[in-house]
Parts: structure tokens; C-alpha cells; sequence
């Protein structure tokens, strides 16, 4: 079998497998280069495992919810490893789900590292492989800091192996992925302590956000500590953790330590000098808008690129890249505006477009805001109360919608169809003129004043 191909794609997650899958589609000979299971960063450590610790954690809300409504439940206790085994095992599902899919779609998946020798080779375990065009979309890794004692902490990849439910955890980080992994262990039961550099938690959501979700947390009994600098991280011979600070803060008898505090790109083994292409002083692969690097006939898809690190992001991208190539689409790109995403923290947010303090920046006073805050009806009875907060951004005398930002109960599910409407230019006014649906929190959103 001859080893040149029309398509090759270097990393199996996403960005790699979207663009192989889609070439495919138009007949075209392709190879995806993985060399650990098939999903990448999306499937085997990233959005899937969280989103069913969360919706674990979403459970155990539930259940100490159900007594306000008349459920008589008792809890006899909760099995971590249960949930690991059940999640490990979906996730080995699609693992083989991409296995029988790259077979039947007649694409070869190469085991092993990729490494370029010209513009058109790569070797991989020492066999070379040429194309016509490759797609670089190798990802990332967690960031661990140059800290004493660093090797102790685990990252976010180090939290989905996690055996054991810690009881004593200290996470740090203020974005989205340290959110979450707190949110999760705090509603399992776990002791959480958030640490952050600086004095907020998600720098770059809008403010609204951030405030409630601050609350949120505090109230659920995790303890935030702003402007913390670890300077030390020691391990006694049972296995805990005593962590210092540069301020002389201590805390001790932690059971895990998890460092969330970024991500970067991974283009160490590729050997990228070979094709004349460099990263950027992040460690970035710049491309244009249409994913093409420097270097004719190499593009680069997802996390890789530094531009909005979501699995949607590397799956659009990448299709759009095959429809270029192989169906004479031409123009076809991602348009990288508007792009919504959600945040499975406790509760979610979600969010779309400008945040007020941005659309300020550049629009000063042609910019309206609505917002509203209210305890949902879900929470309306019993005790556990939770607030939802919404703000509708917008600018003009038209009042276009160019920001929405939700966070409360189901706001992970009400944003879909919303972003639907933004991105094709929707007003405050036909926000107004479109019928609510009752009793829903999303109707907020149709009824703003
Ligand atoms: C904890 C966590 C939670 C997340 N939650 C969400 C979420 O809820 N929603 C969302 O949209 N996004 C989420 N993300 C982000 C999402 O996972 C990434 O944006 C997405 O996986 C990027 O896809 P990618 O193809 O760029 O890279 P990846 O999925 O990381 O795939 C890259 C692949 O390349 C392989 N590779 C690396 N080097 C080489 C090489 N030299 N040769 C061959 N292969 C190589 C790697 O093994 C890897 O499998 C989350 C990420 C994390 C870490």
C-alpha cells in the first residue's frame, strides 16, 4: 500500500479527526496520526469526562433537593469508583465508535508521533508518510508551574485518574477549567479550597457572571482565596500535602493539589524547523482565516492555533478546511465571531458575544445593557437556593444584541438557540416580539425591561 495520501492529519482529536472524516466524505485518501486513544484532549480528558462528573455532581444537588418536594430519599453514600468505571467505560465506547468509524470511512489510523521531513513528509516510528496537504492539530497540554514541589499537584489530566475521592482538595486557577473541577468535588462533598493569582475568578467573563458566580461558590461552601502565590508544596509519608505561600499562608492535610492555571500548545515533537514554520512567543501556530499557515499546503486546526480552544472551534474548522480543499468551496472558513460557549460550573454559565465592559471599549455610549436576577422556580421551594442572572448587551438605536450572558440552572441548554438568533443579527426588539415560553427562566430573555 502506497503511503501518500491526499489529507493527513497530525493529532487525532477534533481538529484532526473533523478535517480526515470530511475529506473522506469527497472520496479523498486520508490518515489521521495519533499516537494515544482517538477523541484527543475532547474525549479522553477534556469536555466529555467532566460533563459527567458534573452531571454527577448535578445529581447529588438533586437528590438533597427532592426532600423540599416531598421525596423521602436517603442517601446511603456515593461509590467514586462506581463513576469512574462508568464513565471510563463510555468513554472507551467512543473511543472504538472512532475506530469502526475511521475503518468504514477507509481512513488509516497511524499509531505513533509525527514528526515533519519536508513540506510534504512526515515520519512516524521511523516509516515516512507523504500528502498532498497536512493538518496540524496536535493540541495541548495542562501548564504546571516552576514551583517547589510542583510534581506533587496533578493537573485537570491527573484529576480523571483519580481513584479516590479527595476529601481535602486545593485547586488552583481562576478559569473556566478550575471552576468546574472545584464546582464538581465541592457538590460530591469534598473540602475545596480555590486559589487565585489575582483577585477574581473568570477575568475574561463578563462581570455579571463572575459576581454571581463568586456568590455561588462562597455560598456553597468553597473557600476562595484571592492574590495566593504558592512558593512550596511538600509531601508527608501518608501521602498529604502541606502547601506554603509567598505570604506566609499554610495550609495542610491536603489530599490533592490540582494545578488549572492554562494550557499550552504542543508542538515539541514535530520538529516544526524542518518546514521553515515557527510558533508564536506563546508557543501558538499562527494561521489565517482560512487555517492556512506560513507554508503552502500545511494548516493548523483547534487548541493549536490559540484561538477559541473548543472542541466546536477545532470540528467547524476543521470541516471547513475539507470543504475548501476537496469541493471547490472556495471562501469557505470559520467565521470566528459570535462563538457561544458554556461553563459547566455550579451554577452554568453561558455566554455569547461581547461582555458589557468590552462592548464599552469600543462602542462607549451606543451601548444599552438589560440584565435581571431572580431565583428560579426549580429553587423557589425549599431551601437550596440558587440565582440565575442574565444580561442582554446592545448597541444602536437598532439595540442589535452583540453580547448574552446567562448563568443559572439550565442555562447550558438555553443558549443554543439563542446564539442561533444572534448571529444572524437579532434586536433587542425581536428578542421582544418573539412569544415566551412560561414557566421557563429562558423567557426572561424574551420579557427583558
Ligand atoms: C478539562 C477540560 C475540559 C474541557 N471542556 C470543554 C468543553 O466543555 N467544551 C468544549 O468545547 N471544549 C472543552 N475543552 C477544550 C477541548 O477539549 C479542546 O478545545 C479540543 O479538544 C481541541 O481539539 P484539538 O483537535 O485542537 O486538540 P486535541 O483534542 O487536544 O487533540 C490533539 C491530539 O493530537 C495528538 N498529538 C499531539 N502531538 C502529536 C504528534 N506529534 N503526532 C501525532 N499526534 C499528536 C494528541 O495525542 C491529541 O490526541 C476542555 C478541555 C479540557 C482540558
Amino acid at each position: 500500500m502506497s503511503n501518500h495520501y491526499d489529507l493527513i492529519a497530525i493529532g487525532g482529536g477534533s481538529g484532526g479527526l473533523s478535517v480526515a472524516e470530511k475529506a473522506a466524505s469527497y472520496g479523498k485518501k486520508c490518515a489521521v496520526i495519533e499516537p494515544d486513544r482517538l477523541g484527543g484532549t475532547c474525549v479522553n480528558r477534556g469536555c466529555v469526562p467532566k460533563k459527567v462528573m458534573w452531571n454527577a455532581a448535578n445529581l447529588n444537588q438533586a437528590i438533597k433537593l427532592s426532600s423540599s418536594y416531598g421525596f423521602e430519599v436517603v442517601q446511603k453514600g456515593f461509590n467514586w469508583k462506581t463513576l469512574v468505571e462508568s464513565r471510563e467505560n463510555y468513554i472507551h465506547g467512543i473511543n472504538n465508535w472512532y475506530t469502526n468509524y475511521l475503518k468504514d470511512s477507509n481512513i488509516e489510523h497511524i499509531q505513533g508521533y509525527a514528526k515533519f521531513v519536508n513540506d510534504k513528509t512526515v515520519e512516524v516510528n521511523g516509516i515516512h508518510y507523504t500528502a498532498d496537504h497536512i493538518a496540524i492539530s496536535t493540541g495541548g497540554v495542562p501548564t504546571v508551574p516552576d514551583v517547589e514541589g510542583a510534581e506533587h499537584g496533578i493537573t485537570s489530566d491527573g484529576f480523571f485518574e483519580l481513584q479516590e475521592q479527595p476529601k481535602r482538595i486545593v485547586i488552583v486557577g481562576a478559569g473556566y477549567i478550575a471552576v468546574e473541577i472545584a464546582g464538581v468535588l465541592n457538590a460530591l462533598g469534598s473540602e475545596v479550597t480555590l486559589l487565585l493569582r489575582r483577585q477574581q475568578i473568570l477575568g475574561r467573563f463578563d462581570s455579571l457572571m463572575r459576581d454571581t458566580l463568586t456568590e455561588e461558590m462562597i455560598n456553597n461552601g468553597i473557600n476562595i482565596l484571592p492574590c495566593m502565590n504558592l512558593s512550596l508544596i511538600t509531601k508527608n509519608d501518608e501521602g498529604k500535602l502541606t502547601l506554603t505561600g509567598n505570604t506566609g499562608f499554610e495550609v495542610s492535610d491536603v489530599d490533592a493539589l490540582v494545578w488549572a492555571i492554562g494550557r499550552r500548545p504542543l508542538t515539541e515533537q514535530l520538529n516544526l524547523t524542518a518546514i521553515g514554520l515557527k510558533t508564536d512567543k506563546y508557543g501558538f501556530l499562527p494561521c489565517d482565516e482560512f487555517q492556512n499557515t506560513s507554508q503552502a499546503g500545511i494548516y493548523a486546526l483547534g487548541d493549536i492555533t490559540g484561538r477559541a480552544a473548543l472542541t466546536p472551534v477545532a470540528v467547524a474548522a476543521g470541516r471547513r478546511l475539507a470543504d475548501r480543499l476537496f469541493s471547490d468551496q472556495t471562501d469557505r472558513k470559520l467565521n470566528y465571531n459570535n462563538i457561544p460557549s458554556v461553563v459547566f460550573s455550579h451554577p452554568p454559565i453561558a455566554t455569547i458575544g461581547l461582555t458589557e465592559d468590552e462592548a464599552r471599549k469600543i462602542h462607549g455610549d451606543a451601548v444599552k445593557v438589560y440584565q435581571t436576577r431572580f431565583t428560579p422556580m426549580l429553587f423557589s421551594i425549599g431551601e437550596q437556593e440558587e440565582k440565575t442572572a442574565m444580561k442582554l448587551v446592545t448597541i444602536g438605536v437598532q439595540e442589535k444584541i452583540i453580547g448574552c450572558h446567562i448563568i443559572g440552572h439550565a442555562a447550558d441548554e438555553m443558549l443554543q438557540g439563542f446564539a442561533v438568533a444572534i448571529r444572524m443579527g437579532a434586536t433587542k426588539k425581536d428578542f421582544d416580539d418573539t412569544v415566551a415560553i412560561h414557566p421557563t427562566s429562558g423567557e426572561e430573555l424574551v420579557t427583558m425591561r
